[in-house]
C-alpha cells in the first residue's frame, strides 16, 4: 500500500521525500531545512541527484505519451483542480505555519501568500480549463470548401524551477496552468524550501491526478537544475529566479530549442505624484518594500518623490516605519519577519554599506535590530536611504531585502526617465488622486505590471511578467495557460473536385479519364 504523506519522522523532525511517479522517493543524503527566525533545523529533505531527474523526466514522458491526463476532458481536469483547492483550504493553518517556519515570512502574510493565493489559483485555473477555447473553428476566407481548426495542444514534459522566496505561489504558477493544459510536469524546488510543492503533489494525487503527471525533485541549481534544463525530453522550462541564472537557463535551453519562460529580478520604481493621498501612499510604499522582508522580485525599491512634498513624505514614512513590529514570524502581530539565511543577510547589509559609502543619507534602519530575541535568526531592519541618485548601486541592483532608495525629482518627465533608467522592467507604481494623470504616467512606464495607488496586487486574473531583462512570457491570467500550449492548425478540404485544388500549381491540369 502507498503511504500518503510527503513526510516521515526522522530524529523527531519531519523528513520530506521526493515525489516521483505518484510515490515518495528517499535518499541517504539529506538537506537540513533551517528556520530563518531561530536557526533551528525544522525539517530534513531528500537530496536529488541527476539520476533522479532522469527518472522523473522519463516517468513524466511516459505519463504524457500514455495520455491518461492529456486526453482527460477539460471539465474532468478542472474537477481535479477544484478538489485540490478545497483540500488545500482545509489545511490552511497547518500549511501556512510550515511555510512560515521554512521561509521566515510572518504568519499573516503566509496565510494569504502560502495558502490563500495558491487556493484561488487552483480555483481560477479550474474555471478557465472549463471555459478555455481548446479548439477554435476558423473559416479560411475565400476558400469555401476548406474548413480550419486551431487546436491548443499541450507541449509535453514541462520543467518548473522554483526559488526560495515564495515557494508556494511559484510552485502553483509553474505547475497548475501547465497541468490544466494537459502537460506533464517536473518541478525542481529550492532545497531550502521544499515543503509546499510536496504537499501540493500529495493533494493533487488525492484529488485524482494520475501517477507520473506531476513529479517534484529537491535539488541544487548548478547540478540538478542545470541537468533538468538541458534534458532533451523536456520541451519547456519555466524558471523563476535571478536574472543571472535566467540568462544561463536560456543559454542551456537553447541547445534543444525548448520554450523558455523566465520570471527574473526587478528594481521597481514607485512614483508619488504631488497630488497623492499621502496616508495611502506612505502605507503603500512600506507595503511595497517590506513584504516578506523585501525578498520579492516585484518590490517597489526606488521611491521617486517630487520636491514639493519630499520632506513631509520622508517624515511620515519614517514615523510609520517606527510602528512596525519585527520579530517572531509565528506571532500574528508581527509585521516584518526574518530574511532567508546568513548569506542573504550579509548581502543586504553589504548593500546598506554601499549606500553609505556612495553618499546616500540613511534616514531609517541600517542594520540588524537590537535585542536578545534577535541573537538567533537572520534579521535586517527596514532601511531607508534619502538623497539617492539613480547611478548608485542601491538604485541599480536588486538587493532582495527591505531597503528603500528615495530619489527626488523636479518634473513628471524626469520621474518617468529615472523610472525607466534600469535594465529591469517587472513592476512599477504611481500614486495620485487623479486617475487620468496616473494612467498617463502608467502608459509611459516600461514594466509588465503598473499599480495605481496600490502595490503587490497580483490577481490571478491579470498577466504577470517582465519587460526588458525582468523576463520572458507571462504567468497568471489566461496568458499563462496559453504559454503551456502549442497551436496545431488542422485544415479539412471538403472539395471532391480536383480542378478546384491548388495541386495544379505543381501538377498542371489533371488528365481526363
Ligand atoms: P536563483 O536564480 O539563484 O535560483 C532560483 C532557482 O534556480 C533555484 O531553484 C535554484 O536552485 C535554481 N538554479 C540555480 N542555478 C541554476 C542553473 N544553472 N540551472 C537551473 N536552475 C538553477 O535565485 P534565488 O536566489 O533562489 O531567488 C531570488 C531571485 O529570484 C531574485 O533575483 C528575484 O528577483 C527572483 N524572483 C523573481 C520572481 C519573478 O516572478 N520575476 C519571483 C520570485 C523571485
Amino acid at each position: 500500500m502507498r503511504d500518503e504523506a510527503p513526510t516521515v519522522t526522522k530524529n523527531g523532525i519531519p523528513h520530506y521525500r521526493m515525489f516521483i511517479d505518484g510515490g515518495w522517493v528517499d535518499t541517504a543524503d539529506r538537506y537540513e531545512i533551517v528556520n530563518p527566525a531561530t536557526e533551528d533545523i525544522t525539517a530534513t529533505a531528500a537530496k536529488a541527484t541527476t539520476a533522479h531527474v532522469d527518472t522523473a523526466v522519463a516517468v513524466a514522458r511516459r505519463a504524457y505519451e500514455e495520455g491518461s491526463w492529456r486526453r482527460t476532458p477539460p471539465v474532468e481536469r478542472a474537477a481535479v483542480l477544484d478538489r485540490a483547492a478545497t483540500a488545500l483550504a482545509a489545511r490552511m493553518e497547518e500549511i501556512a505555519t510550515i511555510s512560515s517556519r521554512e521561509t521566515g515570512m510572518p504568519i499573516r502574510s503566509a496565510l494569504a501568500i502560502a495558502v490563500g493565493f495558491p487556493q484561488m489559483h487552483l480555483q481560477y485555473y479550474a474555471e478557465l480549463t472549463r471555459t478555455f477555447e481548446w479548439v477554435r473553428p476558423t473559416p479560411i476566407t475565400g476558400q469555401v470548401l476548406h474548413s480550419g481548426l486551431v487546436k491548443k495542444e499541450p507541449i509535453g514534459v514541462c520543467a518548473g524551477i522554483c526559488p526560495w522566496n515564495f515557494p508556494a505561489s511559484i510552485a502553483v504558477w509553474k505547475s497548475i496552468p501547465a497541468l490544466a493544459a494537459g502537460n506533464s510536469v517536473v518541478l525542481k524546488v529550492d532545497e531550502k524550501t521544499p515543503s509546499f510543492a510536496l504537499e501540493l503533489a500529495a493533494i493533487l494525487r488525492d484529488a485524482g491526478l494520475p501517477d507520473g503527471v506531476l513529479n517534484v525533485v529537491i535539488g541544487d541549481g548548478p547540478t540538478v537544475g542545470e541537468h533538468l534544463v538541458k534534458h532533451p525530453d523536456v520541451r519547456l522550462v519555466s524558471f523563476t529566479g535571478s536574472t543571472a541564472t535566467g540568462r544561463r537557463v536560456m543559454a542551456n535551453a537553447s541547445e534543444t530549442i525548448k520554450r523558455v519562460l523566465l520570471e527574473l529580478g526587478g528594481k521597481g520604481p514607485n512614483i508619488v505624484l504631488d497630488d497623492a493621498d499621502l496616508d495611502l501612499a506612505v502605507d503603500g510604499t512600506i507595503y511595497g518594500f517590506v513584504l516578506h522582508a523585501g525578498q520579492a522580485c516585484e518590490s517597489g525599491t526606488r521611491l521617486l518623490l517630487p520636491a514639493s512634498i519630499h520632506d513631509e513624505f520622508v517624515d511620515r514614512l519614517v514615523a510609520r516605519l517606527e510602528t512596525l513590529k519585527i520579530g517572531d514570524p509565528l506571532d500574528p502581530s508581527t509585521d516584518v519577519g526574518a530574511v532567508m539565511n546568513a548569506t542573504q543577510r550579509e548581502r543586504i547589509l553589504g548593500y546598506i554599506e554601499s549606500g553609505k559609502t556612495e553618499g546616500a543619507r540613511l534616514v531609517h534602519g541600517g542594520g540588524t535590530p537590537a535585542g536578545p530575541e534577535f541573537d538567533r535568526g537572520f534579521w535586517v531592519e527596514p532601511t531607508v536611504f534619502a538623497g539617492v541618485t539613480n547611478d548608485m548601486r542601491i538604485a541599480r541592483e536588486e538587493i532582495f531585502g527591505p531597503v528603500l532608495s528615495i530619489i527626488a525629482y523636479d518634473s513628471v518627465d524626469e520621474a518617468v526617465k529615472i523610472a525607466n533608467d534600469t535594465e529591469y522592467g517587472l513592476a512599477a507604481g504611481v500614486w495620485s488622486r487623479d486617475n487620468q494623470r496616473a494612467l498617463d504616467v502608467a502608459d509611459r512606464l516600461e514594466a509588465g505590471s503598473v499599480w495605481i495607488n496600490d502595490w503587490h496586487n497580483m490577481s490571478q486574473h491579470l498577466p504577470f511578467g517582465g519587460y526588458k531583462q525582468s523576463g520572458i512570457g507571462r504567468e497568471l491570467g489566461p496568458d499563462a495557460l496559453a504559454e503551456f500550449t502549442q497551436d496545431k492548425s488542422i485544415t479539412v478540404d471538403m472539395s471532391g473536385d480536383l480542378s478546384r485544388r491548388a495541386y495544379g500549381l505543381v501538377l498542371g491540369t489533371p488528365p481526363k479519364h
